[in-house]
């Protein structure tokens, strides 16, 4: 199934000693999103508010054989976080044989990215394949409000998802919510509460200009400080908890005072830029240095050619060791801030979606 793929890492030259691989900036190539579909059953209204898309072509989508050969190379180039995203990732067929796939690999972290409103019936084989780690998405806990926000009223299946994931003994289940004003953000307070309550990690996100977000307003973002201040009323005073071992992680830690821990991920207001070690491939080996990169690397097109893993491993160095990308720098930068693409630029290119590159 996958012993192809293995077996072609030992030819690629490069030494431990030279890891990691710096990019312009000294950032090392460390983490790695892959995204495995670019279809989802969702239409979050920060993702997909559009009633029409440009899908990606079947054809070009990497098969598992294709993704854990990449994979591969990215490893021996010192990544050694890889996250599953989508579009929705548990979209993809039989997605459990490349968990399995991966798992061998000597990662650090293995894990998944999903509105969980399938993972009910994949928990159990997910962690039977070797997933130890899984984020689930959920900005409200009202039904009707995911009804009109995200169009679909599966809300339920997404609750019965997170306890299935816990009973098939995930141990490690974060929450996202990203926070819009005028839709969730009354409910900021309540879904800490809920994540408390659940043994849940919640993960506040600032609401990006990414392409795809063709709603998006400065107006519309609720801030890191916004959120810290609704929380402290509700709770009393978080207290930052340093993560020293994580260097390039995005969500800054808080401790409430009864101890429940969560993260704000403050991509618009405070971008980490600075220590970003993470790049994403699409689901049709298209390879991003930055979210909001303009273009990408083409990596289907050697591996379909018949290069071999050296030669797309040189081409990936190449790539990042000339990596300068601050993107949420620069936007932050602009005094005049809208939407990043219209939605006929995004049609033109697919890639340019949020749910082509996986957040
Ligand atoms: N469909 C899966 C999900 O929603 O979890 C995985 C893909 S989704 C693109 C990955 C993450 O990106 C989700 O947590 C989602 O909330 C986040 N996201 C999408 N659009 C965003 C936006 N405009 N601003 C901030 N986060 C966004
Ligand atoms: Fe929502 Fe994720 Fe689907 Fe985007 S890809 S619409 S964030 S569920
Ligand atoms: Fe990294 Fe680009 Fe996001 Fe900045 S905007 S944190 S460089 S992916």
């Amino acid at each position: 199934m996958e012993s192809g793929a293995g077996s072609r890492d030992p030819g690629i030259p490069i030494p431990d000693s030279r890891l990691p691989i710096p990019d312009a900036f000294q950032r090392p190539l460390g983490s790695l999103r892959l995204s495995v579909t670019d279809r989802c059953n969702m239409r979050c209204g920060y993702c997909m508010p559009e009633e029409h898309y440009v899908w990606l072509p079947r054809e070009s989508l990497l098969s598992f054989e294709e993704l854990d050969r990449l994979a591969g190379i990215f490893h021996r180039l010192g990544v050694r976080k890889v996250r599953l995203t989508g579009g929705e990732p548990l979209l993809r067929h039989g997605l459990p044989r490349l968990i399995g796939m991966l798992a061998r690999r000597d990662l650090v972290d293995l894990a998944l990215t999903t509105n969980g409103i399938l993972l009910g019936d994949h928990a159990a084989a997910l962690r039977d394949a070797g997933l130890r780690r899984i984020t689930v998405s959920l900005d409200t806990l009202r039904p009707d409000r995911m009804r009109a926000f995200a169009r679909t009223d599966r809300h339920g299946e997404v609750l019965r998802g997170i306890a299935a994931a816990r009973s098939a003994g995930f141990r490690s289940i974060k929450l996202n919510s990203v926070i819009v004003r005028g839709f969730n953000d009354d409910e900021v307070a309540d879904l800490l509460a809920f994540a408390g309550a659940g043994d849940l990690e919640l993960r506040y996100i600032e609401y990006m200009d990414v392409g795809g977000a063709t709603r998006w307003r400065r107006e519309d973002v609720v801030t890191r400080a916004e959120l810290l201040d609704t929380i402290r009323r509700r709770f009393g005073a978080p207290e930052p908890v340093p993560d020293p071992g994580n260097p390039h992680a995005p969500a800054e830690r808080f401790r409430l005072p009864d101890g429940t821990r969560f993260g704000i991920i403050a991509s618009v207001t405070a971008p980490f830029c600075g220590s970003c070690d993470r790049s994403r491939v699409t689901a049709d080996g298209t390879w991003f240095t930055c979210l909001y990169a303009e273009r990408g690397v083409d990596l289907r097109e050697p591996l379909r050619m018949g290069a071999d893993d050296e030669t797309i491993a040189t081409l990936i160095e190449a790539t990042w060791t000339a990596r300068s990308d601050r993107g949420a720098e620069d936007r932050l930068r602009m005094l005049e801030r809208g939407v990043l693409y219209q939605v006929e630029g995004l049609r033109q290119d697919p890639h340019r979606e949020m749910h082509t590159r996986g957040g």
